[in-house]
């Protein structure tokens, strides 16, 4: 009974009724402009948000992309400029500079997406999935009176989409049926920038977007306190080539530098499963799976991980998968390409001694 609702459910949503007035608008959606949202740090655009403008360019072969960004001071002025060449598909890079932006807060950013929305008409918001498109895409479409779609893993036309729905089980074709602009939040490991030749680099326009209708109501409730971050030489977990992961069974905060070591000699990002993260043997924010990141790395090694699906969402697309566990039925061989039934305390400072040191 409850499988032939949810059926029903998704068939209602994957094959709209079209009435005069989604005809119209279907019409409308066929000149293609998009406004991505863009995160920005230490003067550069973060790839995740060059894999947002990506995303964008496969909507629509004659899409116009402009890329708004928001913050205070001279970084924001070189980030422009990294905007504008970050991707040959941008055409403009429009950019708030107020102190009201100095942090990405969702509350002014969201205001600042309806006053561009306004002006600009977009067809299409796309923001990339991590926290900051996800704090800020929902508060914004909740102003355009508009439903986002999230999790974007494929773009098959500009109004039909493909998401993974129970944990990355299932994939949901959804058609976007409803009044512009279509707001979408996309995995942006699904949309890998290929290198951009020297050729193909174009510079595109960097204009100023007009603050002096943004009142002082636009500052939310929400007040910045502060950022803790590790200072480390490792690689961002979201982007990295190598993930390193270790999960329960390394038993302490101690035991869990075996595998930081591990990812040093491989010039890999250190993840988590959240029992590990639970535990305290690491912060939260390497928490790889449904609640935590989304990772597809070249490699990903797990020591110590039984492969729940909520930990499989996270990392089940990587390319090449390595398990490690003393546990032969353990689920995470379901995925592994290569596995090791073993004990980690045992193959770890193998591994280590064996590795020659990182040059
Ligand atoms: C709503 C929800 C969201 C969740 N989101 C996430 C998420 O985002 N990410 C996530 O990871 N989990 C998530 N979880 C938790 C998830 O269900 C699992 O509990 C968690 O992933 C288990 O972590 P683990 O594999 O480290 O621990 P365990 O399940 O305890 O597995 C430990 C594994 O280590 C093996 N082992 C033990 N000792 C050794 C040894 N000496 N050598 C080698 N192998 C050994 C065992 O055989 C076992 O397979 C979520 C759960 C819920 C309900």
């Amino acid at each position: 009974m409850a499988t032939r609702a949810i059926h029903r459910a998704f068939a209602k949503r994957t094959v709209p009724f079209l009435t005069s007035q989604s005809l119209f608008l279907s019409s409308i959606s066929r000149s293609v402009s998009t406004l991505v949202l863009a995160e920005h740090e230490g003067g550069s655009i973060k790839a995740p948000s060059v894999s947002a403008v990506a995303a964008a360019s496969s909507l629509s072969k004659d899409n116009s992309i402009s890329v708004l960004l928001a913050g205070s001071g001279p970084s924001l002025q070189e980030a422009a400029a990294h905007a504008a060449s970050c991707h040959p598909s941008v055409s403009q890079v429009l950019v708030a500079d107020s102190d009201k932006f100095s942090h990405p807060l969702a509350e002014p950013w969201a205001k600042l997406v309806h006053l561009v929305q306004q002006k600009g008409g977009y067809s299409h918001i796309i923001a990339p999935s991590g926290s900051f498109g996800k704090n800020i895409l929902p508060r914004a479409a909740a102003l355009l009176d508009v439903s986002p779609i999230t999790d974007i893993i494929e773009i098959s036309e500009s109004n039909l989409f493909v998401r993974p729905i129970y944990a990355g089980n299932a994939l949901c074709t959804v058609r976007y049926a409803g009044a512009n602009p279509c707001m979408l939040t996309i995995r942006s490991t699904s949309f890998p920038v290929p290198p951009i030749s020297a050729d193909s680099k174009s510079e595109a326009s960097i204009s100023q977007v007009d603050l002096s209708t943004f009142g002082e109501d636009a500052v939310g409730k929400s007040r910045y306190v502060k950022l803790t971050s590790q200072e480390t030489e490792r690689p961002d977990l979201g982007n990295a080539r190598v993930v390193v992961t270790g999960g329960r069974a390394l038993k302490s905060a101690e035991n869990f530098k075996m595998i930081e070591k591990l990812a040093e000699k491989l010039g890999a990002a250190v993840g988590a499963t959240r029992a590990a993260v639970d535990a305290g043997f690491v912060p939260n924010d390497l928490q790889v799976g449904q609640t935590g990141k989304i990772v597809a790395p070249e490699l990903y090694m797990a020591f110590g991980v039984s492969g729940a699906i909520q930990h499989l969402a996270g990392m089940r697309d990587s390319k090449v998968i390595v398990a490690v566990n003393k546990d032969a039925d353990a689920p995470i061989f379901q995925v592994a390409d290569y596995g090791l039934v073993g004990d980690l305390f045992e193959v770890i400072p193998e591994l280590l001694e064996k590795m020659p040191e990182k040059k």
